[in-house]
Parts: C-alpha cells; sequence; structure tokens
C-alpha cells in the first residue's frame, strides 16, 4: 500500500515541508529586481567528475549563476517531458532523485545522465532524515546511491535532505558517503499548487545577483505538470536578467560578511584581536581563496587598527573564516571610528561583498552604536542572510 502510494505521498509530505524547512540561510529573500536589457548567455559545462569539472568564465554571467534543481523524481512520464524541454532551452539541471523511483525508472535516471544533467541524492523513500537513526539514515542515502550507480554507473556527489530537514549527524552521515549537502535558496513551491505565474514571479523575486542561486522545482509530484509548464518561462526570466545556467555542483558560492560583526568595542589599554566573520553563501565544492584587506575609514590603520592585507582561504566543503584584526587603544581619540573590509581578487568564489564598514566603538562610549552607523555598503541590493549555510 504504502509503495503505491509512495509517488503520490511525496507532495502531501512536502507541505509540511514549508513549515517545517528550519534554514533562515534559504529562506529567499525578497529583492527588487532592476530589467535591464536581455542578453541571452549560454554556458555549457562539459560533463566530468565534480572535481574535473571547470568553473563556468564569470564574464558570460552579467549578475552570476543559477542552478534548476529538481527534486522527488524520477517519473515515467513528467521526467522525459521535462528533459525534452531543457534539451531544447540547452539547460543543464541537477535532479534529486529519490532511491524507490530510481530502481521504478531506470532508464528515465540513465537518459537525464546522458543529455548532460546531474543526478543526485534525495535519499531511498523520503524521510526526516533528522529523526531517524544513524544507521538508517546511512542506509537511506547509501542505498540511493547503490541504485544510481546500478543505473547510471556513476555515483551521486551531492545529497539533499528531504524536506532541508538536516543536522550536523545529517551532514557527517552524508560526508562519510561522499556526499556534500545541497539545499536551495529560491523555493518555488511549484508542489503547493501554486500557478505558473506565481511560480514566474517567486523566481523573479528569490533571485540574488553575485550569490548562490539554486532553484528547487519538482518533477513528480502531484502538480508536476504545471511545473513543467512554468520552466520555459522560468529559464527565460533567468536568462534575462543576466544569469547562467549551471548544474549545482558548478554554482559558485558568494563571499559575504555577517552583520553582527561590523561593531567592535576598543580595549581599555594596549591593543587586542578581534576575529571578522567572512561567510560563504553555501559551501564550496572546491578550495577557493579572497584576499582581504583593511582600510583606513576615520579609524587610521597603526594608530587605531593594524592594516593588513591577506589571502582567506576556504578548504572544500568550507564556509566560513574568521579574518582577524588588531584593534589599538587610543585614549587621545573620542567617538567611534570606522574602517573598511575591503574583498576582492577572488579565486573560485563570488565576491558577495566589496566592502565592509568596521565601527571600532571607543572604550569610553557608554553607549552602543546606532543602526544608521553600522550601515555598510553592500555590493548588491540584497543582504546576505545572518545564518550559515545548512544549519538545522
Ligand atoms: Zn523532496
Amino acid at each position: 500500500m504504502l509503495r503505491r502510494l509512495g509517488l503520490w505521498a511525496v507532495p502531501l509530505l512536502c507541505v509540511v515541508a514549508t513549515v517545517a524547512a528550519p534554514s533562515g540561510a534559504f529562506a529567499p529573500e525578497r529583492i527588487s529586481v532592476t530589467l535591464v536589457a536581455a542578453r541571452l548567455h549560454q554556458v555549457v559545462v562539459p560533463r566530468a567528475t565534480a572535481a574535473t569539472r571547470p568553473i563556468p568564465p564569470d564574464f558570460a554571467c552579467r549578475k552570476g549563476m543559477a542552478a534548476l534543481t529538481f527534486d522527488d523524481g524520477p517519473h515515467g512520464r513528467y521526467t522525459p517531458r521535462l528533459l525534452k524541454i531543457l534539451r531544447r532551452e540547452n539547460v543543464q539541471a541537477s535532479f534529486f532523485v529519490t532511491g524507490q523511483n530510481t530502481t521504478r525508472y531506470p532508464a528515465v535516471v540513465r537518459s537525464t545522465l546522458r543529455a548532460g544533467h546531474a543526478v543526485e541524492n534525495h535519499s531511498w523513500d523520503h524521510p526526516y532524515l533528522t529523526s531517524l537513526s544513524r544507521k538508517k539514515a546511512a542506509s537511506q542515502l547509501s542505498r540511493t546511491s547503490r541504485a544510481i550507480r546500478r543505473a547510471t554507473g556513476r555515483s551521486p556527489a551531492y545529497f539533499r535532505p528531504p524536506f532541508g530537514a538536516t543536522s550536523k549527524k545529517v551532514r557527517s552521515i552524508a560526508r562519510r558517503q561522499g556526499l556534500q549537502q545541497k539545499l536551495w535558496t529560491i523555493d518555488t513551491l511549484d508542489w503547493a499548487g501554486r500557478s505558473v505565474k506565481r511560480i514566474h514571479r517567486t523566481v523573479r523575486q528569490g533571485l540574488r545577483p553575485h550569490r548562490t542561486n539554486v532553484i528547487l522545482m519538482h518533477d513528480a509530484v502531484r502538480r508536476s505538470p504545471t511545473s513543467l509548464e512554468a520552466v520555459p518561462g522560468v529559464i527565460r526570466e533567468v536568462r534575462a536578467r543576466g544569469y547562467c545556467f549551471v548544474p549545482v555542483e558548478a554554482v559558485t558560492p558568494s563571499v559575504v560578511v555577517r552583520s553582527a560583526d561590523r561593531s567592535l568595542a576598543e580595549p581599555s589599554k594596549g591593543s587586542s584581536v578581534v576575529p571578522l566573520h567572512v561567510w560563504l553563501d553555501d559551501r564550496t565544492p572546491r578550495r577557493g581563496t579572497i584576499r582581504a584587506t583593511f582600510v583606513d575609514g576615520t579609524a587610521k590603520a597603526g594608530r587605531d587598527y593594524v592594516g593588513t592585507s591577506r589571502t582567506v582561504v576556504f578548504g572544500r566543503g568550507g564556509y566560513a573564516h574568521d579574518v582577524g584584526v588588531r584593534i589599538v587603544a587610543d585614549p587621545e581619540a573620542t567617538g567611534s571610528r570606522y574602517f573598511w573590509l575591503r574583498l576582492d581578487r577572488a579565486s573560485a568564489l563570488r565576491v558577495g561583498t566589496r566592502k565592509v564598514k568596521v565601527v571600532i566603538r571607543d572604550a569610553q562610549a557608554s553607549s552602543a552604536p546606532t543602526q544608521q552607523q553600522l550601515v555598510d555598503e553592500w555590493a548588491s541590493p540584497s543582504a546576505p542572510s545572518d545564518s550559515p549555510p545548512g544549519a538545522p
């Protein structure tokens, strides 16, 4: 009975997902998008292993990259139709399949991979991995990877926990199986009966320039005919706004700085090192670097802080890094002062935040800085989320 129900049970389960989906980092941010002259760009990423896959050239993607992902498949009827649409539009997408459906439609999974798309792991039968024992959660992932391997000869590199329900334990289980977690940033809620128009609007409003953009849709739920109908328009919207389509593993994470770290207390005497947290808005699938430089504002290097320039390295799977800055006590100075943290020369990463104003609060000052003092300059109109990616 459950087996028969399996396919249609998924959308019902997904309904719970929006309520339960815990990660603030992946709630789509509502931003206004300026319409610009459409220039259609195509970046074709040749199929290769995740490690050797080349990063598409940034110059071709004025606003950055976007990945189209389809969950819960494959489906015997919808997935082949979707493959046709993607072929016509020349888009490579990523399919997060369940093991159960993979064994049901192995030929569809094979043709998905053959068509140049990525096939990734979405658990065996879509449970909350967080509520399972370590052993059962591990089996959900390993059985699915095995089914994908059997169908295609290739192992998946990523997994997406059903409902986005994840934890440190789930990620560590997956890591042991060589699977990296990949959630989403734009939830189209296509399974919930949204109209094509509404799906388009959700994507349009969710796109964030120079940030990680991962669009979530479904190709094996009751509402999938509407999803399929919406796909060409989604592709048009995304491209017209200057983004390129790449499979999830080719999406380059963006460097951001948490707003909470932009106000530092001046030591009462001597000097002290304060960490500034530099984050990626998604875990990086490959090693990436960025240069961090402290630049004078009203605070002067030498007198108020120690000015340095250094390369910040994010290892594979990493997303956070501390950049220490030494703040010097200045008994002469009164009032708050600021300097800039400048981020540039990114390699295998995108610069999300270019420049951040860092306020040194006067040791004598009794009150905390006002919100206005903390206003900084961002490279793009959207402020980054304050939660690390994949936060449970
Ligand atoms: Zn799902």
